[in-house]
């Protein structure tokens, strides 16, 4: 990745400022972005262009080495680290102080609609396999009528009259540092500069209605009890106003008398007789995948753990399942016959 040109994707000179690079890249990714119907390769790689150039550190090491060196000549390895997904998240800042009314100096977050929080049960089984569950909500959602723009299907756009298109509202501030010009998103068209000719009959121009949708949630392997799932903008919708809510799935995670969790192992316990214990045997033991037979060696003592490998949970960064771990049981009989106590006898003087 680092033989590309970032001063190219980003078409920008090799002398340009903090500024000019960051105007190119706020411009491109604006026109690539996958949410507006950009391509999202172009913009992973302007993403990538501006996470070298626009760092001071990265861009000198960048012009240091030459855009033609290998990706793995830099110590800082910016290059091979591929794509975060998390930095869709920042650009969304980016964007929301771009489109918020530009003009420098600090924007005022977008209005965000209400998170949900939802309880959910779950067997332990579930727990280690991971489920999918649907969860009812009764809520604000975009309309679907309209698709959240408000305007009845088909009619056309006006400009805004309350702003005349621009989109927000000037009013002069006074501040200790004296008048400030501060402008405020236009309440009439929420910032779009432009209102539907005729209103959605449905939501009434808000792009929101209250309905009842279920959610289906993968709730993912290996949660432990008390953790959340977070399914962003599935929350409390605010229509054009902002940015909807995020759903929470909090997990209750019921107990199985068989089995006990301890990070990625799961502890059980076997019973298993004297004898079996003494000799040896093959015994059924209840694992998440089901009944399996395991084998107890000869001379097993109680408290003994055996371990069947790869019978436990799926551990957070490899994928890899953990191990269950059986702790031996030895019941020791309370009657014995007359038979058996001569031979245990015979065996007790050879010990010893
Ligand atoms: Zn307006
Ligand atoms: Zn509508």
């Amino acid at each position: 990745m680092a033989e590309k040109d970032y001063y190219k994707i980003l078409g920008v000179e090799k002398s340009a400022n903090e500024d000019e690079i960051k105007r190119a890249f706020r411009k491109l990714a604006h026109e690539h972005h996958p949410d507006k119907g950009g391509k999202e390769e172009k913009f992973k790689e302007v993403n990538e262009a501006y996470q070298v150039l626009g760092d001071k550190e990265k861009r000198s090491r960048y012009d240091q080495f030459g855009s033609a060196d290998g990706p793995q000549g830099f110590p800082g390895g910016f290059g091979g680290a591929g794509f975060d997904p998390s930095q869709f998240g920042d650009l969304g800042d980016i964007f929301g102080s771009f489109f918020g009314g530009g003009g420098g100096g600090r924007q005022r977050a977008r209005p965000r609609g209400e998170d949900i929080h939802v309880d959910t049960t779950m067997s332990f089984k579930e727990s280690v396999f991971g489920v999918s569950k649907d969860v009812p909500l009764s809520k604000q959602s975009t309309c679907e009528r309209c698709a959240g723009n408000g305007g009845e299907p088909g009619s056309k756009m006006k400009t805004c009259d309350a702003c005349k298109g621009k989109g927000f509202t000037t009013a002069t501030q006074r501040t200790i540092l004296g008048s400030v010009q501060v402008r405020h998103e236009c309440n009439e068209c929420h910032g779009r500069g432009e209102k539907p000719e005729k209103v959605c009959t449905t939501c009434h121009g808000s792009g929101i209605v209250h309905a009842r949708k279920t959610i289906r949630v993968d709730i993912p392997a290996g949660v432990e009890d008390g953790m959340q799932v977070r399914v962003r903008g599935e929350g409390e919708s605010i229509g054009m106003q902002g940015e909807p809510g995020d759903l929470y799935l909090n997990l209750h995670i019921s107990s199985d008398p068989r089995f006990e969790r301890e990070g990625s192992t799961i502890y059980s316990s076997k019973k298993i007789g004297f004898t079996q214990a003494a000799l040896g045997d093959s015994v059924e033991v209840d694992t998440v995948d089901g009944v399996v037979t395991m084998k107890i060696p000869p001379g097993t003592q109680n408290g003994d753990e055996l371990r069947l490998k790869g019978k436990g949970v799926v551990s957070g960064r490899s994928g890899n399942r953990g191990d269950q771990i059986v702790v031996m049981k030895v019941i020791t009989p309370t009657k014995i016959d007359r038979k058996t106590r001569e031979l245990l006898e015979e065996a007790n003087l050879r010990e010893s």
